[in-house]
């Protein structure tokens, strides 16, 4: 393999933004926003300080550190993000940008120069911890989110947005100058650990993303009837909970039918009223969320899906409201980025994966406006958002050198 990261210096930033957590010794925790937010925002300063690089962070919190080049060059970026969800892995996110930071000190103490200058952008909020909503910054950025969305994403104790960017003396929001010269920017890639198990039950190390899954979200509301669990015989009863769980096999029945081998679908979320053991269960909630690179298949499988709840209701003699709550729709990513992504990977003589991604990235967003593409590790044993996640070192080696090699070549 070609030296063209330096591994060392890659390894002690993961392990130094590891111990930036608010619960040590239990995973990861870093929401947005928070004091371990701004102690690891302040170790990647002090880092891109010392190689000259400038940072910036513009008024929702989304930081870029640049080579220090005033002249109006086109841009090649990279990035990630480094909050975290709740006890999650030390890689999600910083492994994209502690490489894109190693990318921009290689160019400095190389002293490299390209036509175009290459950006890091390290998004804020994109796990949605505090707001329940994904990829919070990159939306900012493409003004798919704007002022009014201040005010309508809410923490868990109602704290907005605007008030949590006001009590850390943000300044005032302007939504046209958060947003970048998109015409200037010419790729965007990063690099992510996958999250799920494809590559590493293959026993490849790289993936390259060319679709981004998007999803639809449906809440089902089901109504039978509470009674006496001893008293009342099997027979007349209205279940809501054995409805239920007819549809989670139905579900799987038919995705597994019915579904390409890159579509899934998951009850993964019940409510079960009153959730007592002696209480024939009269009221339940669960979630139907599907997944897809097509959003029409996602349409139509969640559809079809739908409509064998609607029989098995009528059946269990049960009432159901069904309710959509949520589609983000899926990504494609741009050909001549993967094609680039590709060559580089031929030209090191390592073996890839076209793939699609399961989870939603910024990078989706940004794909909209930037020739977009991701690079993906594996995950041992596809564990992610846990604090067993891991990769490993000769895999995050050889992203982090696909990375560069092809962020070069791009800005060349
Ligand atoms: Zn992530």
């Amino acid at each position: 393999m070609r030296k063209l990261v330096n591994e060392n210096r890659i390894f002690r930033d993961l392990e130094e933004l590891k111990k930036i957590t608010d619960t040590q010794g239990k995973g990861v925790t870093r929401f947005s926003y928070s004091e371990s937010d701004k102690k690891a925002r302040a170790y990647l300063l002090k880092e891109a300080k010392a190689f000259g690089l400038k940072a910036e962070t513009d008024k929702i919190g989304n930081m870029f550190i640049k080579l220090p080049e005033n002249s109006k060059k086109e841009v090649i970026m990279t990035g990630s993000h480094i909050d975290s969800v709740r006890e999650g892995g030390y890689l999600d996110g910083s492994l994209g940008v502690i490489c894109g930071l190693e990318v921009l000190r290689r160019v400095r103490e190389k002293d490299l120069n390209f036509k175009k200058t290459i950006w890091l952008v390290v998004f804020v909020e994109e796990e949605g911890s505090n707001f329940n909503a994904t990829i919070t910054g990159s939306k900012f950025l493409t003004g798919e989110y704007g002022e009014e969305d201040l005010d309508i994403l809410k923490n868990k104790d109602g704290a907005t947005l605007r008030r949590i960017l006001k009590e850390n003396n943000y300044p005032e929001f302007n939504s046209e100058e958060l947003k970048p010269d998109f015409n200037n920017i010419k790729a965007m890639i990063e690099l992510h650990i996958e999250q799920g198990p494809v590559l590493d039950r293959k026993g490849i190390s790289l993936g390259i993303v060319e679709n981004i899954n998007g999803m639809k979200v449906h809440e089902i509301t089901v109504t039978g009837l509470s009674n006496h669990a001893g008293a009342s015989p099997m027979t007349g009863r209205k279940d809501a909970l054995v409805f239920s769980s007819e549809c989670v096999l139905k579900t799987k029945e038919i995705i597994e039918r019915d579904g390409k081998g890159s579509e899934v679908a998951t009850v993964g979320h019940l409510e079960v009223s009153p959730n007592m053991s002696n209480v024939i269960p009269g009221r339940v909630k669960f979630t139907l969320e599907v997944r897809g690179p097509e959003a029409e298949r996602i349409n139509s499988l969640s559809e079809m899906i739908l409509s064998e709840y609607r029989l098995l209701a009528e059946r269990e003699n049960v009432e159901i409201d069904i309710e959509k709550v949520a589609f983000s729709k899926p990504y494609r990513m741009d050909k001549s980025i993967v094609t680039a992504l590709e060559e580089t990977a031929k030209k090191q003589k390592e073996p890839y994966l076209l793939m699609n991604s399961g989870a939603v990235h910024d990078t989706g967003s940004m794909s909209s406006y930037i020739p977009s593409a991701m690079i993906f590790v594996p995950s041992i044993d596809g564990r992610s958002h846990v604090s067993t996640e891991e990769t490993k070192k000769e895999d995050i080696i050889k992203g982090a050198n696909l990375l560069m090699e092809t962020l070069l070549s791009l800005a060349d």
